[in-house]
Protein backbone atom coordinates (compact mmCIF):
# COMPACT_ATOMS: atom_id res chain seq x y z
CA UNK A 1 0.00 0.00 0.00
CA UNK A 2 0.90 3.60 -1.03
CA UNK A 3 0.99 6.17 1.81
CA UNK A 4 0.52 9.48 0.16
CA UNK A 5 1.71 12.34 2.36
CA UNK A 6 1.43 16.29 1.65
CA UNK A 7 3.58 18.72 3.54
CA UNK A 8 1.24 21.62 4.31
CA UNK A 9 1.49 25.15 6.49
CA UNK A 10 0.41 28.63 4.15
CA UNK A 11 3.09 30.31 5.57
CA UNK A 12 6.09 29.99 4.04
CA UNK A 13 9.70 28.74 4.98
CA UNK A 14 8.59 27.42 8.04
CA UNK A 15 10.79 23.99 6.56
CA UNK A 16 7.63 21.90 4.27
CA UNK A 17 10.44 21.24 1.49
CA UNK A 18 13.11 20.77 3.93
CA UNK A 19 11.32 17.97 5.88
CA UNK A 20 9.85 16.88 2.23
CA UNK A 21 13.70 16.52 1.02
CA UNK A 22 15.19 14.55 4.05
CA UNK A 23 12.19 12.47 5.27
CA UNK A 24 12.31 11.52 1.58
CA UNK A 25 15.86 10.53 1.21
CA UNK A 26 15.79 9.09 4.86
CA UNK A 27 12.71 6.96 3.84
CA UNK A 28 14.96 6.07 0.60
CA UNK A 29 17.60 5.10 2.78
CA UNK A 30 15.49 2.96 4.81
CA UNK A 31 14.88 0.62 1.90
CA UNK A 32 11.16 2.73 0.86
CA UNK A 33 10.29 3.50 -2.57
CA UNK A 34 9.88 7.44 -2.56
CA UNK A 35 8.31 9.98 -4.89
CA UNK A 36 8.58 13.66 -3.93
CA UNK A 37 6.01 15.71 -6.29
CA UNK A 38 7.37 18.99 -6.25
CA UNK A 39 3.82 21.49 -6.42
CA UNK A 40 5.61 24.51 -5.48
CA UNK A 41 6.51 26.67 -8.30
CA UNK A 42 9.59 28.00 -6.77
CA UNK A 43 11.09 24.51 -7.51
CA UNK A 44 13.28 24.89 -4.19
CA UNK A 45 12.77 20.69 -3.58
CA UNK A 46 13.74 20.01 -7.19
CA UNK A 47 16.75 22.02 -6.94
CA UNK A 48 17.49 20.25 -3.32
CA UNK A 49 17.87 16.71 -4.35
CA UNK A 50 19.82 17.75 -7.47
CA UNK A 51 17.59 18.25 -10.19
CA UNK A 52 18.73 21.44 -12.48
CA UNK A 53 16.84 23.22 -15.07
CA UNK A 54 18.79 21.75 -18.01
CA UNK A 55 17.57 18.00 -16.82
CA UNK A 56 14.20 19.80 -16.46
CA UNK A 57 11.99 17.97 -19.93
CA UNK A 58 8.52 18.42 -18.17
CA UNK A 59 7.10 19.22 -15.16
CA UNK A 60 4.29 19.56 -12.86
CA UNK A 61 2.43 21.97 -14.21
CA UNK A 62 2.16 19.63 -17.59
CA UNK A 63 0.93 16.95 -15.52
CA UNK A 64 -1.78 19.86 -13.82
CA UNK A 65 -2.60 22.16 -17.08
CA UNK A 66 -1.73 19.63 -20.00
CA UNK A 67 -2.78 16.15 -18.64
CA UNK A 68 0.70 14.79 -19.46
CA UNK A 69 1.37 11.35 -18.24
CA UNK A 70 3.50 11.76 -14.08
CA UNK A 71 4.99 8.84 -15.31
CA UNK A 72 6.83 10.80 -18.63
CA UNK A 73 8.08 13.80 -15.62
CA UNK A 74 9.94 11.43 -13.24
CA UNK A 75 13.23 11.94 -13.03
CA UNK A 76 15.64 9.69 -10.77
CA UNK A 77 17.94 11.66 -8.13
CA UNK A 78 21.24 10.40 -6.91
CA UNK A 79 20.07 9.40 -3.91
CA UNK A 80 18.59 5.41 -5.03
CA UNK A 81 15.20 4.67 -4.27
CA UNK A 82 14.53 8.68 -4.58
CA UNK A 83 12.84 10.19 -7.50
CA UNK A 84 10.78 13.52 -7.96
CA UNK A 85 8.19 15.19 -10.38
CA UNK A 86 9.67 18.31 -10.38
CA UNK A 87 8.12 21.73 -10.68
CA UNK A 88 9.67 25.00 -12.30
CA UNK A 89 8.51 28.45 -12.25
CA UNK A 90 5.77 27.69 -15.17
CA UNK A 91 4.20 25.81 -12.13
CA UNK A 92 3.46 30.00 -11.06
CA UNK A 93 0.49 30.53 -13.85
CA UNK A 94 -1.30 27.17 -12.79
CA UNK A 95 -3.61 28.59 -10.25
CA UNK A 96 -5.01 30.54 -12.31
CA UNK A 97 -5.24 28.18 -15.41
CA UNK A 98 -6.78 25.62 -13.52
CA UNK A 99 -9.50 27.81 -12.18
CA UNK A 100 -12.12 27.55 -15.17
CA UNK A 101 -10.92 23.62 -15.76
CA UNK A 102 -13.21 20.75 -15.60
CA UNK A 103 -12.27 17.92 -12.36
CA UNK A 104 -9.59 21.02 -11.41
CA UNK A 105 -9.69 19.87 -7.61
CA UNK A 106 -8.84 16.13 -8.61
CA UNK A 107 -6.11 16.52 -11.29
CA UNK A 108 -3.19 15.78 -9.38
CA UNK A 109 -5.10 12.66 -7.78
CA UNK A 110 -5.90 10.94 -11.11
CA UNK A 111 -2.34 11.21 -12.52
CA UNK A 112 -0.74 9.86 -9.72
CA UNK A 113 -3.22 7.30 -9.64
CA UNK A 114 -1.43 6.17 -12.71
CA UNK A 115 2.03 5.74 -11.11
CA UNK A 116 1.43 5.29 -7.65
CA UNK A 117 1.59 1.81 -7.08
CA UNK A 118 5.44 1.81 -8.22
CA UNK A 119 6.11 4.04 -4.20
CA UNK A 120 5.84 3.00 -0.85
CA UNK A 121 5.79 7.00 -0.26
CA UNK A 122 4.71 9.48 -2.15
CA UNK A 123 5.85 13.26 -0.68
CA UNK A 124 4.08 16.32 -1.62
CA UNK A 125 5.70 19.56 -1.30
CA UNK A 126 2.78 22.04 -1.44
CA UNK A 127 3.19 25.97 -2.16
CA UNK A 128 2.71 28.20 0.82
CA UNK A 129 -0.84 29.03 -0.06
CA UNK A 130 -4.34 27.68 0.68
CA UNK A 131 -5.29 27.61 -2.99
CA UNK A 132 -6.13 25.09 -5.85
CA UNK A 133 -2.85 23.47 -6.10
CA UNK A 134 -2.79 22.79 -2.02
CA UNK A 135 -6.24 21.71 -2.74
CA UNK A 136 -5.10 19.11 -5.32
CA UNK A 137 -2.23 17.95 -3.15
CA UNK A 138 -4.87 17.50 -0.51
CA UNK A 139 -7.42 15.60 -2.64
CA UNK A 140 -4.49 13.26 -3.47
CA UNK A 141 -3.10 12.43 -0.03
CA UNK A 142 -3.81 9.91 2.44
CA UNK A 143 -2.98 12.38 5.11
CA UNK A 144 -1.07 15.82 5.85
CA UNK A 145 2.40 16.58 7.76
CA UNK A 146 2.22 20.06 9.07
CA UNK A 147 5.62 21.76 9.65
CA UNK A 148 5.35 24.28 12.59
CA UNK A 149 8.20 26.48 12.76
CA UNK A 150 9.35 26.85 16.77
CA UNK A 151 8.65 30.79 17.17
CA UNK A 152 6.10 33.35 17.95
CA UNK A 153 2.68 32.91 15.97
CA UNK A 154 3.24 29.87 15.02
CA UNK A 155 -0.27 28.70 15.52
CA UNK A 156 -1.36 31.48 13.94
CA UNK A 157 -3.32 30.54 10.37
CA UNK A 158 -3.44 26.83 11.11
CA UNK A 159 -7.11 26.63 11.83
CA UNK A 160 -7.46 28.37 8.23
CA UNK A 161 -5.14 25.43 7.33
CA UNK A 162 -7.72 23.02 9.15
CA UNK A 163 -10.74 24.32 7.71
CA UNK A 164 -9.12 23.48 4.16
CA UNK A 165 -8.67 19.95 5.42
CA UNK A 166 -12.32 19.82 6.76
CA UNK A 167 -13.68 21.35 3.08
CA UNK A 168 -11.40 18.85 0.87
CA UNK A 169 -12.59 15.91 3.44
CA UNK A 170 -15.92 17.40 2.82
CA UNK A 171 -15.65 17.37 -0.77
CA UNK A 172 -13.10 15.57 -2.57
CA UNK A 173 -11.56 13.55 -0.56
CA UNK A 174 -13.46 11.66 3.39
CA UNK A 175 -10.74 9.97 4.55
CA UNK A 176 -8.22 12.65 4.75
CA UNK A 177 -5.77 12.10 7.87
CA UNK A 178 -3.48 14.60 9.82
CA UNK A 179 0.13 12.64 9.91
CA UNK A 180 1.53 14.73 12.44
CA UNK A 181 2.97 18.18 13.33
CA UNK A 182 6.48 18.56 13.28
CA UNK A 183 8.47 21.07 15.07
CA UNK A 184 11.17 22.72 12.99
CA UNK A 185 14.06 25.35 13.73
CA UNK A 186 13.62 24.28 17.24
CA UNK A 187 16.11 26.38 19.27
CA UNK A 188 16.32 24.56 23.30
CA UNK A 189 18.52 27.34 24.32
CA UNK A 190 15.58 29.77 24.10
CA UNK A 191 12.67 30.01 26.80
CA UNK A 192 10.77 30.86 23.72
CA UNK A 193 11.12 27.34 21.94
CA UNK A 194 10.39 25.55 25.03
CA UNK A 195 6.63 27.56 25.16
CA UNK A 196 5.94 26.84 21.23
CA UNK A 197 6.74 23.40 22.21
CA UNK A 198 3.97 23.39 24.56
CA UNK A 199 1.65 25.62 22.76
CA UNK A 200 1.62 23.39 19.72
CA UNK A 201 1.38 20.03 22.01
CA UNK A 202 -1.45 21.41 24.13
CA UNK A 203 -3.67 22.27 20.00
CA UNK A 204 -2.30 18.49 18.84
CA UNK A 205 -1.86 16.61 21.46
CA UNK A 206 -0.56 13.34 20.36
CA UNK A 207 -0.15 14.27 16.90
CA UNK A 208 3.12 15.87 17.46
CA UNK A 209 5.80 13.81 16.49
CA UNK A 210 7.92 13.57 19.79
CA UNK A 211 11.21 14.59 17.57
CA UNK A 212 11.75 17.86 17.18
CA UNK A 213 13.82 19.65 14.46
CA UNK A 214 16.69 21.65 15.50
CA UNK A 215 17.82 24.78 13.87
CA UNK A 216 21.11 23.51 11.99
CA UNK A 217 23.33 25.68 10.06
CA UNK A 218 23.91 22.35 8.07
CA UNK A 219 20.30 21.98 6.84
CA UNK A 220 20.52 25.39 5.28
CA UNK A 221 23.50 24.82 3.34
CA UNK A 222 23.01 21.20 1.93
CA UNK A 223 19.99 22.59 -1.05
CA UNK A 224 22.62 24.92 -2.38
CA UNK A 225 24.93 21.41 -2.81
CA UNK A 226 21.63 19.71 -4.16
CA UNK A 227 22.04 17.14 -1.38
CA UNK A 228 19.78 15.59 1.25
CA UNK A 229 21.46 16.14 4.61
CA UNK A 230 22.06 12.53 5.18
CA UNK A 231 24.51 13.08 1.61
CA UNK A 232 25.93 16.03 2.80
CA UNK A 233 26.82 15.71 6.26
CA UNK A 234 25.23 12.52 7.74
CA UNK A 235 26.37 13.12 11.15
CA UNK A 236 24.87 16.68 11.87
CA UNK A 237 22.50 16.88 14.00
CA UNK A 238 20.01 17.69 10.89
CA UNK A 239 20.46 14.47 9.87
CA UNK A 240 20.40 12.82 12.77
CA UNK A 241 17.07 14.36 13.70
CA UNK A 242 15.78 13.59 10.15
CA UNK A 243 16.54 9.38 10.34
CA UNK A 244 14.56 10.02 13.95
CA UNK A 245 11.41 11.26 12.23
CA UNK A 246 11.75 9.12 9.45
CA UNK A 247 11.99 5.78 12.51
CA UNK A 248 8.99 7.90 13.68
CA UNK A 249 7.00 7.91 10.48
CA UNK A 250 7.48 4.46 9.83
CA UNK A 251 6.75 2.96 13.37
CA UNK A 252 2.87 4.74 12.98
CA UNK A 253 2.53 3.57 10.05
CA UNK A 254 3.31 -0.06 11.36
CA UNK A 255 0.78 -0.29 13.52
P1 LIG B 1 9.17 26.16 3.25
O1 LIG B 1 9.25 25.08 2.24
O2 LIG B 1 8.13 25.91 4.31
O3 LIG B 1 9.05 27.53 2.64
P2 LIG B 1 12.00 25.63 3.69
O4 LIG B 1 12.10 24.18 3.99
O5 LIG B 1 12.35 26.06 2.31
O6 LIG B 1 10.56 26.17 4.09
O7 LIG B 1 12.90 26.40 4.75
C1 LIG B 1 13.06 27.81 4.71
C2 LIG B 1 14.54 28.16 4.87
O8 LIG B 1 15.00 27.73 6.15
C3 LIG B 1 15.43 27.47 3.86
O9 LIG B 1 16.47 28.34 3.52
C4 LIG B 1 15.96 26.26 4.61
O10 LIG B 1 17.22 25.85 4.12
C5 LIG B 1 16.04 26.78 6.01
N1 LIG B 1 15.80 25.74 7.02
C6 LIG B 1 14.78 24.86 7.06
N2 LIG B 1 14.83 24.08 8.15
C7 LIG B 1 15.94 24.48 8.84
C8 LIG B 1 16.56 24.07 10.07
N3 LIG B 1 16.03 23.10 10.81
N4 LIG B 1 17.68 24.70 10.47
C9 LIG B 1 18.21 25.71 9.72
N5 LIG B 1 17.68 26.13 8.56
C10 LIG B 1 16.56 25.54 8.12
MG1 LIG C 1 8.98 25.21 0.16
Amino acid sequence: MTIVIALANQKGGVGKTTTAVNLGAGLAAAGKKVLIIDADAQGNATSGVGISKPDIEKDVYDVLINEVPMKETILQTQREGLDIVPATIQLSGAEIELTPQMARETRLREALNQVKSEYDFVLIDCPPSLGLITINAFTASDSILIPVQSEYYALEGLSQLLNTVELVKKHFNKDLKIEGVLLTMYDSRTNLGVQVKNEVQKYFEDEVYETVIPRNIRLSEAPSYGLPIIDYDAKSKGAQTYMQLVEEVLARHAK
